[in-house]
């Protein structure tokens, strides 16, 4: 380690200290936190966020980094952080401190008036924050944007580095030219799944019971994690010791199960973090594509399969004997895939889900690219749910005002969903050559999955990009074929469709 590199671990400290004190507030804010805390903790996040931004903008910072990229025998972890730490700055560096700060305060106050805005059914309330929001992004993209680049690319590689509007409309094309028809032929059909046993009294604590023994049974490890109930589910992390994720209870059962199944895929991801990189700016996940990608995984090809309940089925069904005794394994699985076309993202079916994602990033396009008035926004919402999933929203609740992401300044997020589950797909294709999946699964053999899945997506961190691991992994860049392949033959079985 040279001297130049070292000053900068020393330095980096305090940074990595306050984001992680960030990241516990914003924890127990969605958790533990009394409702009437959040303004008043606000201030000390304003404040926090304000010496974050100071540490990594300020010019000893910068000294160091020039220093040690003129070292000539960093490691290849040495040299990825100096060139993660780097790219920091630059994203920060190029915003005035006031705007940042300004910024920062919108948006904790957005959330909330979105929330209220989404409970009333009034977009109006909305309507004039998002305007500022959507101004401040393009303003903070047009600081960052290289000469010519638009900016929304700028927006989207935040997010997701590998990807812009150029390969996510070759993306969103696929799905839409062979998912949109096959959903008609779907629907049309009308062939009847029965999950109707899904929903019922299933009390609470038995709930939490079987989600607990499936985290463990899935590899999320309580020794270094725990689970805790939140209005949305969701994952955090402090280091590779220290993974939480949340989630929350109704009276289907099945959104408990898969919302710990996902959960855990993302918290499985963080542990998988070796030591030597935790606690240091490349010790997490790469992007959100490919966080979405394990937690889809999880919770969709290995949650949804056949082969996965049958070691478990039994066990669900003594916990819930009232309500799955007499329900056949069989039963169970056609219930859990049952396809809907909805209005809700988050309650989307497997097969629909991504054309819930592909709305919204036309959307964004048109609001970042094309001058798309917010005003218009409720009515081009309703038009694209009525072509494409053949429904329409009768109030904004269900319609634009959904999502918590925009509100929180988050534009350019949404097609990571999308894109993960597309690289999962690639991934399993890939998974099924190397290795008996299903028999894996059928004999509780889950550990040999999550082993590959570690030794050759978790341990790197951020040390590669999505790119690089899909390539590396599957042999081949991302291909969105096997997804559309997968999705398409999957639930042509359950529904007996010719394809
Ligand atoms: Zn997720």
């Amino acid at each position: 380690m040279t001297k130049a590199y070292q000053e900068l671990e020393t330095y980096l400290e305090t940074a990595q200290a306050l984001q992680t004190a960030l990241t516990l507030f914003e924890w127990d804010n969605e958790t533990l936190a009394p409702k009437e805390a959040g303004a008043y903790t606000g201030k000390m996040i304003g404040a926090l966020s304000g010496e974050y931004f100071r540490i990594m903008t300020d010019e000893k910072g910068k000294a160091l980094i020039k220093a040690c990229k003129e070292e000539t025998d960093l490691s290849e972890v040495e040299t990825a952080i100096v060139r993660e730490v780097e790219k920091e700055q630059k994203r920060l560096d190029c915003i005035p401190a006031d705007e940042y700060r300004e910024f920062a305060e919108l948006t904790s106050e957005s959330a909330r008036i979105w929330a209220k805005a989404r409970k009333e059914k009034d977009f109006k309330a909305f309507a004039p924050v998002l305007k500022k929001i959507l101004d401040y992004q393009k303003r903070f993209a047009s600081y960052q944007a290289k000469e010519g680049q638009k900016l929304y690319d700028v927006m989207l590689k935040n997010f997701e580095e590998d990807f812009d509007m150029k390969s996510l409309d070759q993306f969103f094309a696929m799905l839409k030219e062979r998912l949109v028809p096959f959903l008609k032929q779907l629907t049309d059909s009308k062939r009847v799944v029965d999950d109707s046993f899904l929903t019922g009294d299933y009390s609470e604590e038995k709930q939490e019971e079987i989600g607990r023994f499936l985290a463990e049974y899935v590899g999320f490890d309580f020794d270094k994690g725990v689970m805790a109930v939140s209005a949305h589910p969701f994952t955090t992390n402090l280091h590779n010791h220290d993974v939480r994720i949340t989630t929350a209870y109704n009276d289907h059962v099945d959104d408990s199960i898969f919302s710990v199944i996902h959960e855990c895929g993302h918290g499985i991801y963080e542990m998988g973090i070796p030591n030597e990189l935790t606690q240091t700016p490349v010790g997490q996940g790469i992007s959100m594509g490919m966080h979405e990608s394990q937690s889809r995984f999880f919770e969709n090809i290995i949650g949804r399969s056949l082969a996965f309940w049958e070691p478990v089925y039994g066990k669900l069904q003594e916990t819930f004997p009232d309500q799955l005794g007499k329900i056949s394994l069989e039963q169970f699985v056609r219930g859990i895939n049952k396809v809907t076309p909805g209005l809700i993202r988050i309650q989307a079916d497997e097969l629909t889900y991504s054309l819930h994602v592909m709305i919204r990033y036309e959307i964004e396009k048109m609001l970042v690219e094309e001058g798309l008035d917010v005003e218009k926004l409720p009515e081009v919402w309703a038009d694209k749910y009525e072509e494409y999933l053949g429904v329409r929203p009768k109030d904004v609740s269900q319609g634009v005002l959904q999502d918590i992401h925009w509100s929180q300044g988050s534009i350019g997020y949404f097609p990571s969903y999308a894109l993960g589950s597309a690289f999962g797909a690639q991934f399993f294709a890939s998974m099924k050559k190397k290795m008996d999946f299903d028999g894996l699964l059928r004999n509780g053999e889950i550990r040999v999955i999550r082993e590959f899945l570690r030794e050759n997506i978790h341990k790197y961190g951020k040390l590669k990009t999505s790119r690089q691991i899909l390539k590396e992994v599957t042999g081949e860049d991302f291909n969105p074929q096997y997804y559309v392949d997968y999705l398409i033959e999957k639930y042509g079985r359950i529904y007996h469709i010719d394809r």
